[in-house]
């Protein structure tokens, strides 16, 4: 990774060479550790409110999200959709050299200064202008109201984990000893690997697959199972493996690395499914295996802190600990593991550790999205969960190619799916297919959260023409079921007259 001006710039934001960690006050009203999205919006807004406030942060500012998460994977896979209509320019009537070049370093360094622009708003200035003490170092509890990090002990009335998650290694023999990237070097990369090879095919792998094969890298990528994106619609996983193969990447599903070497300078990794051996030859390899939430190191004993190795901090509804005093939010406990549902849980804990709150984690509705093209987003229950809860269910589907906007813009792929309970019009959850799913999603989220079912949804006007009308028209299609034969038999009647 090149030391240019942007990365000097995140540096000087969200670790300074220069940083002394302050004398610690007597007590803090709210100690929290790590400095992640969670971290960040627990600080801000406990500061705030007035509370005494200390964050401790062991390596960057803005924690997996801006350095090495949502922040530089959204930067690149925009220019990677960018690459793509580019090839298609003739289906859109437009004309340019036929052999469009990748310029991988630039892409590269417009991530670096885009991630340095964000980083301004996590930068160390703005804790401190907040009031808030900030500690670089590694912090470990020393018992149940105090930690310890670089010589310094803080003790506290109320704290906060927000530790994050960390990639899961894949247990292939081989791979260690060969090298792989995960999310934590994948963006330090300044030259494009010629064949990369993707294992996982959960949010992260298929993202990174399908904008490194736009850049130009030849990509396979395998997944244990027969599906991508495991949590989702089958139907919605279809759609994605479709397009990827449309895009040239090799989809090899049902399928596992079982062992990698290296020879002449390649990494070989053989591959086994069902029927099938073989062995592939690429120059990098990437994992995206799932992750695990960072609690080792904390010394969670001295605490009194529960904790699972693999669902990391154990805590109830409220987000409380099995040590009162102390909280946890974001991956560091939470299956949802997303920017969102960091910056919610930590409002919750903010509320419920220094006012008495009473707010639910259950309450949340926490709507997500792969930002593949096209995205695929969801908000609430899948059929199958209502299913499991004897919840009656109700399905309206809209393809995008019966949406005009869809059409004009040749984004014709995917769908909306809204789910209701059985005679009532209120939404149980959604599954969107589209290009700009991630931003349509939050229309239902937004109806769920108000309790706005789809009759309302159904007189609500949307522009025209927008790729959002597909959640009126599946209002429209919900709408339509009320008429009921002995009112269409009145309306007749009616129009006779
Ligand atoms: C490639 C990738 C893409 C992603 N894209 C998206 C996306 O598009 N949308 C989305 O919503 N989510 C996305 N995510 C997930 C998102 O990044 C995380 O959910 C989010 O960062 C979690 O925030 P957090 O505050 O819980 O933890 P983190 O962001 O992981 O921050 C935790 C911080 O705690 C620090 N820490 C850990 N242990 C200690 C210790 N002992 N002492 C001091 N500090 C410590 C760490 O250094 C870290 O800075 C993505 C993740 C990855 C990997």
């Amino acid at each position: 990774m090149p030391l240019d001006a942007y990365e000097r710039e995140r540096l000087a934001n969200v670790r300074p060479s220069e940083w002394r960690n302050p004398q610690p006050a007597a007590l803090y009203d709210f100690a929290i550790i790590g400095a992640g999205p969670a971290g960040l919006v627990a600080a801000h807004g406990a500061a705030a409110l007035g509370a005494k406030v200390a964050l401790v942060e062991r390596e960057l500012l803005g924690g997996d999200c801006l350095n090495i998460g949502c922040v530089p994977s959204k930067t690149i896979i925009r220019t990677a959709r960018l690459y793509a209509e580019m090839r298609k320019a003739e289906h859109y009537g437009a004309q340019i050299p036929t052999d469009v070049r990748v310029d991988f370093p630039a892409v590269m360094q417009r991530m670096r200064g885009i991630r340095a622009r964000i980083s301004r708003a996590d930068s160390v200035q703005r804790l401190v202008a907040a009031g808030v003490d900030v500690f670089f170092g590694e912090a470990r509890f020393t018992g149940a109201d105090t930690l310890a990090v670089d010589g310094a002990k803080l003790r506290f009335k109320k704290a906060m984990i927000a530790t994050g998650a960390r990639p899961d290694t894949p247990a292939i023999p081989g791979l260690v000893e060969a090298g792989f990237f995960t999310n934590e070097s994948v963006f330090d990369l300044v030259e494009l690997p010629r064949r990369v090879l993707v294992i996982g095919g959960g949010p992260l792998g298929c993202e990174l697959a399908q904008a490194f094969c736009r850049f130009g890298a030849q990509t396979t990528i395998v997944q244990e199972i027969p599906m991508f994106l495991p949590k989702e619609e089958r139907d919605a996983a279809q759609i994605l493996s479709d397009a990827f193969a449309r895009d040239g990447i090799e989809v090899r599903l049902n399928t596992k690395a079982v062992n990698v070497r290296v020879e002449n300078g390649l990494k070989l990794v053989d591959l086994v499914s069902e029927d099938y051996e073989s062995t592939v030859s690429v120059d990098a390899i990437l994992t995206g295996a799932g992750r695990l939430p960072n609690v080792e190191g904390l010394n969670l004993q001295a605490a009194g802190v529960d904790c699972e190795a693999a669902t990391g901090v154990r805590v109830n509804d409220f987000l409380q600990t099995s040590n009162p005093r102390i909280y946890a939010a974001g991956d560091a406990c939470l299956e949802h593991k997303f920017t969102h549902t960091a910056d919610a849980s930590a409002r919750i804990v903010v509320r419920n550790a220094l006012f008495f709150g009473r707010e639910r984690l259950s309450a949340l509705t926490i709507p997500w999205c792969t930002y593949t093209d096209p995205e695929i987003a969801h908000v609430g229950l899948y059929v199958r969960q209502a299913r499991e809860r004897d919840i009656p269910v109700k399905t309206f589907t809209i393809p995008m190619h019966d949406v005009d906007r869809a059409i004009a813009d040749s984004e014709e792929t995917g769908f909306v799916k809204i789910h209701i309970k059985e005679r009532t019009d209120r939404i149980l959850g959604a599954t969107i297919v589209a290009r700009h799913a991630g931003e349509m999603i939050n229309e239902i989220t937004l109806a769920m959260v108000a309790g706005i079912g789809l009759r309302t949804l159904a007189r609500v006007i949307h522009a025209y023409p927008t790729q959002a009308e597909a959640i009126r028209m599946a209002a429209d299609a919900y709408s339509r079921t009320r008429l009921t034969p002995p009112m269409r038999s009145l309306l007749r009647r009616w129009f006779a007259w």
